[in-house]
């Protein structure tokens, strides 16, 4: 259903031509061509032959109120009347990024002390690291500089962030497959693919926690500053902890004065059933980052809360050097703020956390009732987040590769049944707007079941505009 007919035969042309398409296989997309989506409404996103899709992640698991919400245009244009344009730097300010930093200290999952724009959530990620250096190199310990990260786990696209992500598509035939200096990856919390056989969760957790403690000590804790955490991994494929694990974690990090700050771009403002992830899971972070649903994704914002343990000494600090030197143009843009305290104040006032809760009882079973068809292995989901495992596999597995061919493929089969999945390693992830509709939910399912039945069928060939999917 890839949309090139009549006068946008030539817009798909220049597309082709012209524009570099992230996380796409570039050559593929000669033959493949785009798929130019040209309106959305509610759940649903409409391309050019006016061929409707579910958009069951989001867009890039973002748009939580939907494609639609009038409150969100309306405050970005009276936002672009007032004053259109403004930044943060050197004291200038403007009333919604005030209001903004406001509500995030008094919302966050944690003691927030100071707020810090960006314009996305690598940049967040990316400053927060920047951050915690600077403050301990105030704090004469400028050797605390190392990061711990999870193997699949996603951060960005910058160098460090790209560096902190445990994906190894994200660092083909850029930096190489091996780390940038001063990060380490850890085992990710998989019961799935990394937990042993007829091990526990508790008993997983203790594993894996001990295993980072024996990491840390062998670096020297004097040299480790911070270990970023998503709540719930989803490029990795919607990787849901052990209960126990992040609260072993988080006091184990304690011990070793390492930093637990948890990356909630995905997982913030209700997409867990809680209105943080962090909550969700039991951890309870120094500082978080956000970006996507902050603003329901309707404009372009991120932003980095610091507990007073960081938000104190980096503000002495910059006293001391005459200037806090980190920041954007567009960290701190008045109508991308104003647009994100619209979207705060409709899941808040929708009480979306508590719907993605309810309405997650139904993904939860739906998915489960798909693992009848034979290529599904497992079926996972915490709120209005879930995937399909769908091939038999631990990380060593050789099949590992034709595992991804086959997410590819159900992604390319859902397409042509009108839902947009993501491709998440092994697994297909689902992540569809907090405001869908008990029936929108069951149509999803229903439109994922034909995918996947077809795909087991052999109905649907391997390989497909997904193949090239990390799994961001
Ligand atoms: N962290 C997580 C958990 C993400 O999923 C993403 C993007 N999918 C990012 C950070 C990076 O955000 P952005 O693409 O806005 O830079």
């Amino acid at each position: 259903m890839s949309a090139t007919s009549g006068a946008f035969d030539d817009l798909a042309a220049n597309d082709v031509d012209n524009l570099i398409h992230p996380f796409t296989d570039l050559v593929a997309h000669r033959t493949l061509g785009p798929t130019i989506i040209v309106r959305g409404e509610g759940v649903r996103v409409y391309d050019a032959d006016d061929n409707e899709y579910i958009e069951g992640v989001s867009g890039i698991w973002s748009a939580s109120l939907g494609f639609s919400e009038q409150r969100l245009v309306d405050a970005a244009v009276a936002q672009l009347q007032a004053l259109p344009n403004y930044h943060a730097v050197a004291h200038r300010s403007s009333p919604p990024v005030i209001e903004l930093a406001t509500r995030l200290t008094e919302l966050a999952p944690h003691d927030a002390a100071k707020v810090l724009f960006t314009g996305s959530g690598s940049e967040a990620n990316d400053a927060l690291c920047r951050v915690i250096w600077y403050v301990n190199n105030a704090q004469g310990r400028p050797e605390k500089k190392k990061v711990f990260a999870h193997d699949r786990g996603y951060h960005g696209a910058t160098v460090w962030t790209a560096g902190l992500t445990g994906l190894s598509s994200s660092h083909q035939g850029f930096e190489g497959p091996a780390p940038l200096p001063g990060i380490v990856h850890v085992a990710s919390p998989d019961a799935h693919q990394v937990a042993e056989p007829g091990e526990t969760p508790d008993e997983f957790a203790i594993r894996l926690v001990d295993a980072v403690e024996r990491r840390i000590l062998a670096e020297g804790p004097e040299t480790v500053a911070a270990f970023f955490a998503e709540p719930v991994l989803g490029a990795a494929g919607v990787v849901i902890p052990p209960p126990a694990y992040y609260p072993l974690l988080g006091a184990m990090l304690d011990c070793h004065d390492v930093l637990l700050v948890a990356d909630e771009v995905i997982t913030g403002f209700g997409r867990t059933g809680r209105l943080w992830g962090s909550e969700a899971v039991g951890l309870a972070p120094a500082a978080c980052t956000f970006a996507k649903a902050i603003s329901g994704g309707f404009a372009p914002i991120a932003a980095v809360t610091l507990g007073p343990q960081l938000a104190e000494p980096l503000v002495e600090q910059s006293g001391a050097l005459g200037g806090f030197n980190l920041g954007f143009t567009f960290g701190g843009h008045p109508v991308s703020a104003a647009v994100a305290n619209a979207a705060i104040d409709l899941t808040l006032q929708r009480d979306l956390p508590r719907r993605a809760a309810e309405l997650g009882r139904a993904l939860s079973v739906g998915l489960r009732d798909l693992m009848d068809i034979s290529i599904v292995q497992e079926a996972r989901s915490v709120g209005l987040l879930g995937a399909l495992d769908l091939a038999p596999r631990r990380a060593t597995d050789p099949e590992i590769a034709d595992a991804r061919r086959l997410v590819a493929a159900v992604a390319s089969a859902a397409e042509a049944e009108g839902l947009f999945v993501r491709a998440a390693g092994t697994a297909v992830a689902v992540c569809p707007p907090l405001v869908i509709t008990a029936d929108d939910l069951e149509e999803l399912l229903a439109r994922l079941g034909r995918a996947l039945r077809s795909v087991a069928a052999g109905a649907h060939s391997q390989g497909s505009r997904d193949d090239d999917l990390a799994g961001r």
